[in-house]
């Protein structure tokens, strides 16, 4: 896992920092299982997470004496029991195809370098990729965006600065059709500071999708950025509320992030986890794997 994690690893030694010396070796009691849920808060999992796993821990152990491995690993297998429901991979079974993913989430959680990363997993897969330039707000998005096209030699439609996002995915759905492309991957805009815009336009690009094939969009993929924290979880609720959410993924899990936030996204919302960003270059994202990182975080 230190190959698969890099950075992970080193960071989200928090929680199992903020485990050691918990008990020593000793019988479990209320103090130290107090001492648990307060570290597991104190690494992002979310009070809701926290009570969970202590309270199974103190079903199964309580009075038992526990050294610290055995606590950790305890803790591990409580975690990894949380994350197990939604990690789910996200596949192309669309028919007809494509298979249209919108990807949503703020300016700056990764939302670009994801949706490359993921039409490279695709490609890989040997499917056909085509990526559309959706953020139509943000001068820079478009040209990044094809940046990353031409990289990964994937197609892609675009509009011009400033046009409507709607009629660029119109285009790219009858393009990626015509095509035959089985996954169309779909940039959109991430200006949460004005919302009821941005609630507008990915209505009507629904609206337009929704007009070319009853089933689109098949995916709504919300990008967050873990070292967002407590804030990554608002941003769920907002998007939520803006746009559906069929699904995460957690991008920046191998820089100062701790992996805690996962699980509490996890316990609180039950929405799949596609996949985990692990660094900035295009096979930088991960299969998410419940018990190799309830391992990383405890
Ligand atoms: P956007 O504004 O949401 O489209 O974000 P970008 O895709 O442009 O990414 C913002 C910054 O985060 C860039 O510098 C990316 O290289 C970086 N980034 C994206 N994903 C990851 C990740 O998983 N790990 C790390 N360390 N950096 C990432």
């Amino acid at each position: 896992s230190d190959r698969l994690f890099g950075g992970f690893r080193k960071t989200s030694e928090r929680l199992s920092e903020n485990l050691t010396g918990v008990v020593g070796t000793a019988k479990l009691d209320q103090a130290t299982l107090d001492e648990v849920e307060d570290a597991l808060i104190l690494s992002d999992l979310g009070p809701s997470a926290a009570s969970r796993i202590t309270a199974r821990l103190a079903e199964k152990r309580f009075g038992l004496t526990i050294t610290d491995r055995e606590l950790k690993e305890a803790v591990a297998d409580e975690i990894a029991a949380i994350l197990q429901p939604v990690a789910i991979p996200l596949e192309i079974t669309a028919f007809p195809r494509p298979q249209v993913i919108l990807v949503i989430g703020v300016n700056g959680s990764g939302k670009t370098t994801t949706i490359a990363k993921l039409a490279h997993l695709f490609q890989e897969q040997d499917y056909g990729v085509m990526l559309a330039a959706g953020d139509t707000f943000r001068a820079a998005a478009i040209g990044q965006l094809a940046v990353w096209a031409e990289r990964i030699g994937a197609p892609i439609v675009r509009g011009p600065e400033g046009g409507d996002p709607a009629s660029v995915v119109f285009d790219a759905v009858k393009a990626a059709t015509q095509q035959g492309i089985d996954a169309l991957v779909v940039d959109t805009a991430g200006r949460l500071q004005n919302k009821r815009e941005l609630m507008d336009e990915l209505a009507k690009i629904r609206r337009v999708l929704g007009r070319l094939n009853p089933e689109a969009p098949h995916d709504v993929v919300l990008v967050l950025d873990a070292t967002n924290g407590q804030n990554a979880l608002n941003q769920i609720d907002v998007f939520k509320e803006v746009a559906g959410v069929t699904g995460l993924i957690m991008t920046k899990l191998d820089g100062t992030a701790r992996g805690g936030v996962l699980v509490a996204a996890a316990e609180q919302y039950g929405l799949p986890i596609h996949a985990i960003g692990v660094g900035e270059k295009i096979d930088d994202l991960r299969p998410f794997d419940p018990d190799l990182v309830a391992r990383v975080i405890a």
